[in-house]
């Protein structure tokens, strides 16, 4: 058995929560392969290492004094350092970073710092073999992952290594140039490193204790999922729902490794365990709620419109035209109704009217701003009756007036649109009649 363990900054913003992590990791012999983050907030208030290379590097660029916030990086290691008492030393460690850094060796490679070091921190704390991510992950000039390659190299190279630490967020250029992946890309690296050694677990440690049926700023205690598959989580995780960084989905959903999502300040729960596919029934009909507000609706009405061959790809190009994305197009006879960011579409508002009415010569356009769309997701819809009557029975109760229905031809959700200021009480009357009611 080869587990892959990526830990959060969370897990590793201090000396203690290392220990935490020494614990996990020699709980389980399987857990042979350690990817790091950087440390993360030990508090609110605190700031994420990362976030201070950053802002190091963009000073000693700019010829600004950088080396207040360079000893402040530093003085997070050695707590680290001393308070696990290992003889390790980052004089030399720092001084390259300092020159580097007045080199001009690019943000990523700053970045990258917080967890080449806490991986270097790591590695002797564990007495596993470091491998810095540079060597083994591996970018092309354009700055797109080089999968294939990565894979194969990785793979060779831990062949033989009994226990490594792999730092996360990072890799290299062929030109050794570091380059990293988006925040929260350690998320990533672990997944990478899943796939390259066929790992029959890819462990996500975090600090919460799973994937949560519903936001829990909204529903208080929300329920954990315990099973998710990776479409149930791509819809939910779109919708705004997010433990893990997106990316990290592919690598290991080609193989069929599932993740399990943990939580390192309760390592005794079981957390969420994401799956290609399962036969295991959900605990409740639906999987989880998601949603965002801040969408607008546009409502173009014509006679006829049926008949028309063509209409819709008019008016959907007139959108192309602007940059501007859809979410969401409900049809009715007569009509059709695109749902686009509010964000996105308010700078082009007037431009795409124009287009639409140069288009098409619709009879009437209509738009309705402020508009929050919900997402009900699971895999446990399918196969039951009378799921959207419940959904909007709850609602009507709640006296939630749904705007839009749309639910994919897949039932693995229906969307539903109602007003940014009903968002809250939608989703609660959701929760309410499926969890809560529901035994
Ligand atoms: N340390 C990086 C960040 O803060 C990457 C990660 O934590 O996954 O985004």
């Amino acid at each position: 058995m080869k587990k892959v363990v990526k830990f959060g900054g969370s897990s590793l913003a201090s000396a203690k929560q290392f220990k935490k992590v020494g614990d996990i990791i020699r709980g389980d012999k399987s857990r042979r392969y350690v990817v790091p983050s950087a440390p993360g907030k030990r508090s609110d208030k605190d700031e994420k290492v990362t976030d201070m290379l950053y802002q190091c590097y963009e000073a000693a660029t700019q010829g600004k004094s950088y080396k207040k916030i360079l000893e402040k990086i530093r003085e997070r290691y050695d707590e680290i350092i001393d308070g696990l008492s290992l003889n390790l030393n980052l004089d030399f460690e720092f001084s390259t970073i300092e020159e580097n850094f007045l080199k001009q060796a690019g943000k990523d490679y700053a970045a990258s710092r917080g967890e080449y070091l806490n991986g270097m921190v790591m590695a002797e704390y564990l007495g596993y073999e470091f491998i810095d991510a540079a060597e083994v992950i591996f970018f092309d000039t354009d700055g797109s992952f080089l999968a294939d390659l990565t894979d194969k190299e990785l793979g060779d190279r831990l062949e033989h290594v009994e226990k490594a630490v792999i730092p996360g967020f990072y890799g290299a250029k062929k030109d050794g140039t570091i380059k990293t992946f988006s925040r929260g890309g350690s998320d990533i690296t672990g997944s990478i490193v899943a796939k390259a050694i066929h790992a029959d677990m890819y462990e996500n440690w975090t600090d919460v204790s799973g994937f949560l049926v519903a936001d829990p700023r909204i529903i208080k205690n929300p329920e954990v999922i315990e099973t998710i598959t990776y479409r149930e989580l791509r819809e939910l995780a779109y919708m705004g729902a997010s433990v893990l960084h997106e990316d990290a989905i592919f690598p290991v959903r080609k193989e069929g490794i599932p993740i399990n999502i943990r939580n390192t300040n309760c390592p005794e729960d079981k957390g969420t365990v994401i799956v290609e596919s399962t036969c295991k029934k959900p605990n409740y009909t639906i999987t989880g709620i998601a949603g965002k507000k801040g969408f607008c609706s546009i409502n173009i009405e014509k006679a006829m419109m049926n008949a028309e061959v063509g209409f819709g790809r008019k008016v959907l190009e007139v959108f192309e035209r602007y940059g501007v994305s859809f979410e969401h197009m409900p049809s009715g006879i007569d009509t059709m109704t695109i749902f686009v960011h509010q964000s996105e579409f308010e700078e082009f508002e007037q431009s795409v009217i124009a287009g639409i009415h140069r288009a098409v010569e619709p009879d009437f356009i209509e738009m309705e701003s402020d508009l929050a769309l919900v997402a009900v997701v699971g895999r446990g819809m399918k196969a039951t009756r009378g799921t959207a009557g419940r959904i909007f029975s709850a609602l009507a109760h709640s006296r939630v007036n749904v705007k839009m229905i749309d639910q994919g031809s897949s039932e693995l959700n229906i969307i539903i649109g109602v007003k940014n200021a009903d968002f809250e009480e939608a989703i609660k009357a959701i929760y309410d009649i499926f969890i809560m009611t529901e035994v």
